[in-house]
C-alpha cells in the first residue's frame, strides 16, 4: 500500500476495501469510531445502530470470551418478516389468488434459541417448519403455537414417524408427509387406515433442470430423493385404488441450496407447475405447492450469478415465482395454489457472526541484515546469493528471482550434504527472504506482474493465528470451500498495512483460512493491521448462521463455543438476552465417552505415589490436582 493512503484512510476506504455494504445486506456497517456495527429497524421505521465491538466486549466481561457466536435475534426476526413481506407483495402486485405459507427447514439451524426465535418471529405470517426427521418432527411439534402454520416432513419416515404426525393431525396440526421414495405410498396408506386419520399427502418429484452452484450437484435426474414420472402414475393410481386422491394435496421439489441463477429458479417453476396441473387433472385435491430451499445469499456481495452470490433480489424472485406459477396454471385452468418455500440458508445466514481474536502471527521477513558482512571467508555460493539480491531493480525482477532462488536451493542441497554449516543456512534463508521482500515491494509499481511471480505476495503473507477451530466453527470452509466475509470488528480508521492468511488453532494443516472475498474477484489473502501491543484484535465471520453450527466437529477437541444471542431494542439499547457457555474440556470428554471422575481418580494416585516417592510434597500435590480441576472445567479454546 503507498505511504500516501495509509497516511489518508478513513472508515469509507475500509467499507469498500472489506465490501461490508455489499454483503451486509443492510444490516452491517460502521461507525464513526471504526468498527462494525449492526443497524436494525425498530417498530417506528427508524433504525437503531450497535457496535459489535460494545456487544463483544460486554460479554467478555460476562465470562463469555472468545472465541463467540453472536445470535442477533432482531435479524432473524427481518429476514423472516422479508421473505413474508416480500411474498405478499409480489401476490398483490399480481393479482395472485392465494396466499404464502413458508416452512423453515430445522436441519439449517436446530439449534433451540434459534427454531424458539424463527417459530416467535414467524407466528404472525404463520411461518412453519419442515422436518427431516422424528427428532425435527417432534422439534417442529412442540415449538409451533398457532396450527395454521404447516409442518412439512420430508426424508424417510418409518411408522412411527408417520403415526406421530398422524396423531398429531387429530390436535388440528396441519402436517404434510412429502413421499420421497415410490416405497413410502404403501407406508403412509397403511398407517392411516389404521389410524383413522385421512392424511395430507405431499409428493416429492425429481425435476429434469439442473442447476448451478457446487451444493447442487445432485440435482436433476440422479437427485437421491424425489419421484420420476413413472412412478408418480404409480403413486397416483395406489392412491386411487384407496379411494385416497383427495389427501394428495402438495407438489414438492428442492432444487439444492444456493441455487445463484434466478433463471434456473424460474426454469424449476415452470417443469413443476407442470406437474401440478396434470395432478390436478388426475384428480388429486392438489391446493398446495412447495417450492424447497435454494433461496441465495449474496456472501460475496457481487450480485452475480457467481456461486457465492446471486443474481436477483429477494423482491425478484418472490416476483419471478409468483409470475412463473400463474403463467403456467393460468393457461391451464387451474387455481392458484398455496405457494410454499423451504428458505432456510436465507433466513438464518445473517443473524449469526463468529468472533474470535487473534493470539499471534508470523512474519515472513528477514531479520535485521548487514549484507556487507558477507565476503571472502564466506562459501561461494552464499557470495553469488548476495549478488543476486543486491542487484534486484525494478527491470530484473524475474531473472534476480531465479537467480536468487536458485542459489538458496543450492545452499539447502549443500546443508543437505553436510557442506555448508547451520549458521550458514541461517544466513541464506535470510538473504533470500531479503530479496523476496525487496522484489515484492517493486512488484507493487509494476506495471505487468511476471507470470512466475504472480504467487509471491501471497508466498509471504503473514500468517494470523485465531482463537477458533475450523473444523468446529466454519466447517463449510473446510469441507466445501465456502466463502464467507471475515473482515476485522474495529480499527477501519486505521490502514490495514498487513496481508495474510487465517490460521486456526488445532494442528491440523487444514485448519487454515486462504480464500478471501474481494472487491472483484476471490483474493488469496486479506488485509489486516498490525496487531498492537496489550490490545485485542477482533476478527468477525459473517453469515453464518445457516448450516455450521451443527454440521462442526470435535476436532482436536475443541468444543461448542461461547454463544450469546443479542437482542437491540426499540430505543436502541441491547440486551444479553440468552447465552450459553461453550463446552469445557470435561464436556468434550464425556462426548468422545471419557469419564472425567475416573481420569481424575488416575492423576490423583500419580500424585499421591510422587508424594510417597518423595518427587514432590504434600504441598505440591494439593497444587497439582487443583492445577488438572481447574483445566478440566476450562474452556477449550485458548483463555487469556
Ligand atoms: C436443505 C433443504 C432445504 C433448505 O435449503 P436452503 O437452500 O438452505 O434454503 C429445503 N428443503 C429441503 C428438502 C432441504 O433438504
Amino acid at each position: 500500500m503507498k505511504k500516501q493512503q495509509v497516511k489518508d484512510w478513513t472508515c469509507e476506504d475500509s467499507a469498500e476495501l472489506y465490501g461490508i455494504r455489499n454483503w451486509g445486506a443492510g444490516y452491517f456497517d460502521l461507525n464513526e469510531s471504526g468498527e462494525i456495527s449492526v443497524k436494525v429497524t425498530n417498530s417506528t421505521g427508524a433504525t437503531n445502530t450497535v457496535s459489535l465491538m460494545d456487544i463483544a466486549s460486554g460479554a467478555v466481561e460476562r465470562g463469555l470470551g472468545m472465541p463467540l457466536l453472536l445470535r442477533i435475534e432482531n435479524l432473524l426476526d427481518a429476514q423472516v418478516a422479508l421473505l413474508n413481506q416480500s411474498f405478499a407483495k409480489a401476490i398483490d402486485q399480481c393479482g395472485y389468488r392465494n396466499v404464502f405459507r413458508g416452512v423453515f427447514p430445522i436441519k439449517v439451524n436446530q439449534q433451540c434459541q434459534v427454531i424458539e426465535e424463527i417459530a416467535k418471529a414467524g407466528k404472525p405470517f404463520n411461518h412453519g417448519l419442515e422436518a427431516g426427521s422424528k427428532a425435527e418432527l417432534i422439534t417442529a411439534l412442540s415449538t409451533l403455537e398457532s396450527t395454521d402454520s404447516l409442518i412439512v416432513c420430508n426424508g424417510y419416515k418409518d411408522e412411527e414417524f408417520i403415526n406421530l404426525g398422524l396423531q398429531a393431525m387429530r390436535l388440528g396440526v396441519q402436517v404434510f408427509f412429502v413421499v420421497e421414495t415410490p416405497s413410502e405410498v404403501a407406508t403412509i396408506i397403511s398407517c392411516a387406515e389404521r389410524e383413522q386419520v385421512r392424511p395430507n399427502i405431499g409428493v416429492r418429484i425429481k425435476l429434469a433442470s439442473k442447476v448451478g452452484g457446487y451444493w447442487n450437484a445432485t440435482s436433476g435426474d440422479r437427485s437421491i430423493f424425489g419421484l420420476g414420472s413413472n412412478d408418480l402414475i404409480a403413486m397416483v393410481d395406489e392412491l386411487r385404488r384407496h379411494d385416497m386422491l383427495d389427501c394428495l394435496k402438495l407438489l414438492h421439489y428442492h432444487l439444492g441450496s444456493q441455487v445463484p441463477n434466478i433463471r434456473d429458479i424460474r426454469t424449476g417453476v415452470l417443469e413443476a407447475c407442470r406437474y401440478y396441473a396434470d395432478l390436478v387433472e388426475e384428480g388429486a385435491a392438489m391446493g398446495y405447492l412447495d417450492l424447497g430451499g435454494g433461496l441465495a445469499v449474496d456472501y460475496d456481495g457481487s450480485k452475480t450469478n457467481d456461486t457465492h452470490s446471486r443474481n436477483y433480489s429477494l423482491d425478484e424472485y418472490c416476483v419471478d415465482v409468483v409470475e412463473a406459477i400463474m403463467g403456467t396454471l393460468d393457461s391451464e385452468g387451474v387455481e392458484h395454489p398455496v405457494i410454499i418455500t423451504e428458505s432456510g440458508r436465507a433466513t438464518v445466514a445473517y443473524s449469526s457472526v463468529l468472533l474470535f481474536d487473534i493470539l499471534d502471527t508470523t512474519r515472513y521477513e528477514p531479520v535485521a541484515i548487514d549484507t556487507n558482512k558477507i565476503g571472502e571467508d564466506d562459501h561461494p555460493m552464499l557470495r553469488n546469493l548476495k549478488e543476486a539480491v543486491d542487484s534486484v531493480n525494478s527491470s530484473n525482477l524475474q531473472e534476480s528471482y531465479n537467480d536468487a532462488l536458485y542459489y538458496r536451493d543450492e545452499i539447502r542441497s549443500l546443508y543437505l550434504h553436510g557442506q555448508v554449516s547451520l549458521r550458514e543456512r541461517a544466513n541464506a534463508e535470510n538473504l533470500f527472504l531479503h530479496g523476496a521482500q525487496k522484489i515484492r515491494v517493486l512488484l507493487d509499481e509494476a506495471e505487468e506482474v511476471p507470470v512466475d511471480l504472480q504467487s509471491l505476495p501471497v508466498a509471504l503473507s503473514d500468517i494470523y493465528y485465531g482463537n477458533f477451530s475450523l473444523f468446529q466453527s466454519l466447517p463449510d470452509i473446510w469441507a466445501i470451500d465456502q466463502l464467507f466475509p471475515l473482515v476485522p470488528i474495529h480499527r477501519h480508521h486505521e490502514a490495514p498495512t498487513r496481508s495474510a492468511i487465517i490460521a486456526d488453532i488445532t494442528c491440523d494443516c487444514d485448519g487454515k483460512i486462504d480464500r478471501f472475498i474481494g472487491r472483484q474477484e476471490e483474493q488469496r489473502t486479506l488485509p489486516l493491521h498490525e496487531l498492537k501491543e496489550g490490545e485485542d484484535y477482533i476478527l468477525g465471520s459473517f453469515l453464518i448462521g445457516a448450516y455450521q453450527e451443527t454440521l462442526g466437529d470435535l476436532h482436536n477437541l475443541f468444543g461448542d463455543t461461547n454463544v450469546v444471542s443479542v437482542r437491540i431494542h426499540e430505543d436502541g439499547s441491547f440486551d444479553y438476552s440468552r447465552e450459553i457457555h461453550g463446552d469445557s474440556i470435561a464436556d468434550v470428554l464425556s462426548y468422545v465417552e471419557y469419564r472425567p471422575q475416573d481420569m481424575f481418580e488416575r492423576f490423583r494416585k500419580l500424585a499421591e505415589k510422587a508424594v510417597k516417592d518423595g518427587k514432590i510434597t504434600a504441598q505440591q500435590r494439593k497444587q497439582i490436582l487443583h492445577t488438572y480441576t481447574a483445566s478440566m472445567s476450562g474452556y477449550t479454546y485458548f483463555e487469556k
